[in-house]
Parts: structure tokens; C-alpha cells; sequence
């Protein structure tokens, strides 16, 4: 991996600072650009370390919880998870998301904070942070997965746009441009290879830890199913996975293989046999499609 990986919690940053706009960022960031001694800081680096250690590890006042030692073993378990899981598909290194940046909010939270714009699970690239609302323990460790592979196994790189702004550029599959940050690719790709990881982790670990054991039981004899997260897209993604096997069965000896493709990209950031992929099945340039056919 590049020397770039000393970063504290993205794997790269991408663009100019000297088109840093300082005034757009005191908007935003306040604090964040000075020094202890008042001072502007100007390496955009030292500026994000210092919003993850201030901003990212913050309490959120009205509604977080204090965590127990359960929610620590729970924490830890989903992590510990994240981490092997992401290393089989060759990620090598890990940006620090410490317990102070895995937020546990009162149930009900998040949908408060965003105006209604998310339900359980939010992460942030930019603060080095994940938020969930703690429900059951299966429902909170599956929250937990599902938000730490985007944070903690994907692929995530900052930018300094054109416009001086320091946001997104990829989390995972889900591609940011430079032109226009607002101009998204590949995002649901993105959550369904999230959901897909999320669902294998609900089958081999949560099926099997002593940790959930009598939720799960209680669960079985209701008949309730479980979300194991953007079911629907994984869904489509798996379907699109038999149209690129069925073109052509001879260059691939089963599915899981075109799969570890798309994940390997997720989570390395090297999206190169990924584009190869699609644009060897589909034609040239066949990639900026794919978002479009998955929505
Ligand atoms: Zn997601």
C-alpha cells in the first residue's frame, strides 16, 4: 500500500491544497482549521485528523448511550469479523475506527438527527465515525456490520474538490467524481455488496454465537424473518451476477468468483478488474451503465 496509509482513518487523499478554500471550511468545520494557539492550519491532513479526533470521537448529547460491556464484546465480535472477512478479499491494512467513533444511540435517534433521512445506521468517511440506534442485539450487531464494511472494510478516500471543499471521493464501489462531487456512481453496487456481506455475516457468526443465542431462538418460534440489510439489492446484484455467468460459463468455474471480483474492488479500492469485468461482458464503457440497470 502507498505511503498515503498514515492517514488516521481514510486510506487516501486525492486533489490540490492549494485550492483549499479556508472560508467555505470554517463554515463547516469551525474550530477544526486552528491550532490550539489560534493559528490557521493549513495541511489538509492535520485538519481531518484533527476533526476525527475532536469531531468524529464527540459524544452525541441527547441521545447517546453509555456502552455496556456487552455492547463492548458486541462491538468487538462485528469488528474482529469486519477486519477477517475484508482480509480474505486482500485488504491488508485498516484505518483506526476506535469504540469512541461507533456511536450507540437511544432507539428512535438517527431518524431525529437526519430529519427522517435515516432509520439505523449511518457512517461518515469524513469524521471516521459510524452511528447506530441500539436495538436488540441481533438487529444492533447486524446494524453494526453493515456500517463498519463501509467504514472499516471498504475503501475509503477524501478529496479536495475543485470547488476547495474537502469531501468524498470512494467508499467502497460508491464513487464520488471530481468534477461534480455530487455525481455518484455505482452507489447502489455498493450497498448491495454490503448487504451481501452483512447477510454472510448474520449466517456464520450470529447463527452460531452463544451471544445471540436465546434471541435467536425467540425469533425461530415467532416465524419472524430477519433483515439482514438491502435484501432488495442484493437481490438484483445476485441476478446480475447470473446474467454476466450466463454470458459466457466457460471463463468462469461458478459465481462466487464474479462475486469476489466486485468485493475485492469494494474493499481494495482497486477497481481495474472490476471495470474488466463489466466491460468485457457488457462492451466498452459498459461500467457507468451498471449503476443505471441496478437502481
Ligand atoms: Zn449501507
Amino acid at each position: 500500500m502507498s505511503e498515503k496509509f498514515l492517514n488516521s482513518h481514510y486510506e487516501k487523499l486525492v486533489g490540490s491544497e492549494n485550492d483549499m478554500d479556508y472560508m467555505e471550511l470554517e463554515t463547516r468545520l469551525h474550530d477544526c482549521i486552528y491550532s490550539d494557539n489560534g493559528t490557521l492550519i493549513t495541511d489538509p491532513e492535520v485538519i481531518l485528523e484533527k476533526v476525527y479526533r475532536e469531531v468524529g470521537a464527540s459524544k452525541y448529547k441527547k441521545y447517546e448511550l453509555k456502552k455496556t460491556p456487552e455492547d463492548l464484546e458486541l462491538i468487538a465480535l462485528v469488528k474482529n469479523t469486519v477486519i477477517e472477512y475484508a482480509k480474505q478479499y486482500g485488504k491488508d491494512e485498516f484505518v483506526n475506527i476506535t469504540d469512541e467513533h461507533i456511536h450507540l444511540l437511544k432507539e428512535g435517534s438517527l431518524e431525529k438527527i437526519s430529519g427522517g433521512r435515516l432509520l439505523q445506521g449511518s457512517h461518515s468517511s469524513f469524521f471516521g465515525e459510524v452511528k447506530i440506534d441500539r436495538r436488540s442485539d441481533i438487529e444492533t450487531a447486524i446494524t453494526t456490520f453493515h456500517e463498519l464494511w463501509h467504514r472499516l472494510a471498504s475503501y475509503n478516500a477524501l478529496q479536495i474538490t475543485k470547488e476547495g471543499m474537502l469531501q468524498n471521493y470512494r467508499t467502497g464501489l460508491h464513487i464520488f467524481s471530481r468534477q461534480n462531487a455530487e455525481d455518484k456512481l455505482l452507489g447502489p453496487v455498493d450497498e448491495a455488496l454490503t448487504g451481501y456481506m452483512t447477510k454472510r455475516f448474520f449466517n456464520e457468526v450470529i447463527q452460531n454465537d452463544e451471544m445471540f443465542k436465546e434471541e435467536l431462538e425467540l425469533l425461530n418460534e415467532s416465524g419472524k424473518t430477519v433483515d439482514t440489510s438491502r435484501q432488495k439489492e442484493v437481490k438484483r446484484f445476485l441476478e446480475f451476477v447470473d446474467l454476466i455467468f450466463s454470458k459466457d460459463e466457460s471463463r468462469f468455474t461458478n459465481k462466487k468468483e464474479i462475486i469476489d471480483i466486485f468485493i475485492k474492488a469494494q474493499v481494495t479500492g482497486n477497481i481495474l478488474p472490476f471495470v474488466r469485468l463489466i466491460d468485457s461482458t457488457f462492451g466498452k464503457g459498459a461500467t457507468r451503465k451498471l449503476a443505471n440497470f441496478l437502481n
